[in-house]
């Protein structure tokens, strides 16, 4: 079965195409910057041939179509003709209340998509695009929506509610919804999968430290709490979001600087996090760099941001009740070895001792700590289109088997 994967964002479609007879990337790539100056489409295929062509592409419906026709294309395709792709399967970051799994696409659950769009304005409206003009330009083909959200939806209610009146939640659907819910499956199957122990077994923590960054437990399999919120707001500093705050700061601050809520909005979203306190950068290498260098703000974020982190990881090996390994992916995840290692230290009460060489390793599979730790701390990228293939898959045979397609 072939399968294609795609993420549409605000400006840019990501795709990937596998084979899923052997889980192999045919081709992937990116189209970006449409609608403004400079867009380009990026492509890599198996070959390890690497093409851009940069022209311009208006909107997401030529982006698409950019996109099929290089995956056929003589010089830069895999593919001889574009119905060899078996099922598309889309990223949809909000699947609200409605989502506890992946789904076969069909109008119902795009009216159910459309309708969970305000707790998402910024991402579900263009993932709902890239399906929108996926069934126009392939009507016959399953399309299949993987939701970011969806495998929080195991969280017990002491977990997902905040303590606003009741009629809030039941108005507006106002509780923890928690995202990056793919990459924290992923990254715990295959930690257990590494431990060589039923993941229904294990109690493990997955931080997802990139840009946008949290932490999730998965105990037995199952996502019981989680740092992103009712947005992705809430929880750990990140590049350039501010996490968890009192919330009576947000109108003093409106009063004092007479801002509307909208430049409220964009402080909290664009300028906070290691971008706010450091003054300089929403990259961790910058910062970590100005940190080395002796930069006094650029050491506070970090500061900030590893404690943060550490916070919530003593708080989920509590309410686990224990804690057999820690996983790091993402951005920073994978490669700062330096922010691991902090996170991590002084932690030997719990039999976690780091290994400071096998800490180095970047980008790849790697258990961090000494063998004689009895929790273990890996680093595992993330591998979220992967994960998005796999569920479509199973969703359109479970589909096929019920006879629904
Ligand atoms: P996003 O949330 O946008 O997907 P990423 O997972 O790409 O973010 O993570 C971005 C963060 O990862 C940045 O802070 C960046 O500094 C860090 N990062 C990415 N690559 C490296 C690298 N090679 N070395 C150190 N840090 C890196």
């Amino acid at each position: 079965m072939k399968v294609l994967v795609l993420n549409s964002g605000s400006s840019s479609i990501k795709f990937r195409l596998f084979n899923m007879k052997n889980e192999q990337v045919m081709s992937r790539g990116t189209v970006d910057r449409i609608g403004i100056d400079n867009s380009f489409l990026e492509i890599e295929n198996f070959r390890g041939e690497e093409y851009k062509i940069e022209i311009e592409i208006p909107d997401h419906t030529t982006g698409i179509e950019m996109v099929k026709d290089a995956l056929i294309d003589k010089k830069m395709g895999v593919l001889d003709r574009f119905d060899q792709i078996n099922a598309i399967g889309h990223r949809v970051v909000h699947g609200g209340e409605k989502f506890a799994d992946s789904t076969l696409i069909d109008e119902e659950v795009v009216q159910q998509i459309i309708e969970v769009s305000e707790l998402a304005p910024l991402h579900n409206p263009h993932n709902l695009k890239g399906i929108r003009i996926c069934e126009e330009i392939s009507p016959q083909k399953p399309q299949v929506a993987v939701f970011d959200t969806a495998f929080h939806q195991t969280m017990p209610q002491k977990a997902y509610m905040y303590a606003l009146p009741y009629h809030y939640y039941q108005k507006y659907g106002i509780r923890r919804y928690g995202f990056h819910g793919i990459s924290h499956k992923y990254v715990t199957q295959k930690a257990a999968e590494i431990m060589g122990r039923p993941i229904e077994e294990l109690k493990l923590i997955s931080c997802h430290l990139g840009n946008g960054a949290s932490v999730a437990a998965v105990k037995n399999g199952k996502s019981i709490e989680t740092s992103m919120g009712w947005t992705p707001l809430e929880g750990l500093v990140m590049g350039t979001r501010c996490g968890d705050l009192d919330p009576a700061i947000i109108p003093f601050i409106m009063e004092k600087e007479d801002i509307t809520i909208e430049e409220m909005k964009n402080i909290m979203n664009k300028e906070s996090g290691l971008l706010g306190i450091s003054g300089l950068s929403s990259d961790s290498r910058d910062i970590r760099k100005a940190a080395r260098e002796g930069h006094h703000r650029a050491q506070i974020a970090l500061d900030l941001f590893n404690y943060q982190v550490q916070k919530y990881i003593g708080a989920y090996l509590f309410i686990m009740g224990g804690l057999d390994a820690i996983i790091f992916t993402a951005g920073i995840g994978e490669n700062a070895s330096d922010i691991r290692a902090a996170i991590l230290e002084g932690v030997e009460f719990l039999g976690l001792k780091v290994d400071q060489q096998a800490n180095q390793t970047r980008q790849k599979i790697a258990e961090i700590t000494t063998t004689d730790s009895t929790t273990k701390a890996f680093i595992i990228p993330t591998n979220e289109e992967l994960v998005i293939a796999r569920d479509t898959v199973r969703i359109v045979e479970k589909c096929k088997n019920a006879g629904v397609i």
